[in-house]
């Protein structure tokens, strides 16, 4: 079940791809796992995935204790400062930074760790009261300077989309990422590349894919619905 979910996001994620024109390799699916066990994890990881999102950090940590270690873990949720130095050095990339505080520590606790933190800056494209992440017009000043960390490498955008029956809805949403990226490029700021745009969920991944997506975030659509009544691991 898991391993054909995971073929079949995959083989979307593909034509997608190829329907826009774009190269499928230039797209990674992370599956995002949380609340999941780890046995599913290992499952799919046997089967090939190397890209799992999590959303909390205890639980990041807890299954980077016992999954392999060239798994690469994707921090999606929102993430509180005083977490930031539990997961710097275990994290592939941080695609949940949304304010220049919260940069400032992971700066400093990258330094501490001596590694180099990569992060994607997110963004409330759709400028949802719920959602977390900077409003458009406050990215261009937020990357700036979240650049002059010395420890940070911001490597491109994150959105998360609303939820919506009709995934077209968001086909805008994605569109409207994808520009400011190309608008932030072409300002050539140190330490900031945007070759990494992460949209698209299950609900909405091909169409994502379709604007420009590199990183698509799929969990249901992989692992099904999931039970927050279960523990995590
Ligand atoms: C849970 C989550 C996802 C995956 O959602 P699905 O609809 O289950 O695919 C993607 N991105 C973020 C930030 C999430 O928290």
């Amino acid at each position: 079940m898991l391993t054909e979910n995971y073929d079949l996001v995959y083989q979307n994620v593909v034509d997608a791809a190829k329907k826009a024109g774009r190269n499928p390799d230039e797209v990674t699916l992370i599956a995002v796992s949380k609340t999941k066990p780890v046995s599913m994890l290992q499952e799919i990881y046997d089967h090939g995935c190397r890209h799992f999102g999590e959303n909390k950090v205890q639980e990041l940590v807890e299954k980077y204790e016992v999954l392999p270690k060239d798994i690469k873990w994707h921090m999606i949720g929102h993430l509180q400062r005083n977490k930031v130095k539990y997961i710097v050095d275990k994290v592939f990339l941080i695609h949940s930074v949304d304010s220049v505080r919260l940069a400032e520590e992971i700066d400093k606790q990258a330094a501490k760790k001596q590694v180099i933190c990569n992060i994607l800056v997110e963004v409330n494209v759709a400028n949802e009261a719920t959602k977390f992440g900077l409003m458009v017009d406050e990215v261009v000043s937020m990357v700036e300077e979240i650049s002059k960390f010395p420890n940070i490498r911001i490597k491109g955008l994150m959105t998360i989309a609303p939820y919506v029956v009709d995934s077209e809805e968001n086909r805008s949403i994605f569109h409207n990422l994808k520009q400011l990226s190309v608008d932030i490029m072409q300002k050539n700021i140190d330490n900031v590349t945007m070759d990494v745009l992460s949209m698209g969920m299950t609900g909405d991944y091909e169409v994502a894919t379709e604007e420009g997506a590199t990183l698509v975030r799929v969990g249901t659509g992989i692992f099904g619905e999931r039970d927050y009544s279960k523990a995590s691991v």
